[in-house]
């Protein structure tokens, strides 16, 4: 049987989504980016295509929350620290 992602849980959430992936976005933390996933997630968990939906954002380099988790540019966002504490310099 096709499949779209119409047939996902989050078919009738779009304002809601838009809210979550831009809370995602904003994130700076994993700690936050987890939080920002808690809503989302739990949609994802019951939904039927979440196998195919997390290997569509795979596939298509997508950048935002698909099959219950954080996704740039195609790949889980997870655990990267997006902006890294920089070295400081030695001043000895
Ligand atoms: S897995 Fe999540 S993002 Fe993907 S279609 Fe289902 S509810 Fe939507």
């Amino acid at each position: 049987m096709a499949w779209t992602l119409a047939d996902g849980d989050c078919k009738d959430l779009t304002r809601e989504w838009n809210a979550w992936e831009t809370a995602y976005t904003a994130a700076r933390t994993t700690v936050e980016r987890a939080a920002a996933l808690t809503e989302p997630a739990a949609v994802c968990a019951g939904c039927p295509v979440t196998f195919e939906c997390a290997e569509l954002a795979w596939l298509s380099g997508y950048t935002g929350i698909a099959g219950g988790q954080g996704y740039r540019n195609g790949q889980p966002d997870d655990l990267r620290q997006r902006r890294p504490m920089r070295r400081r310099r030695d001043t000895a």
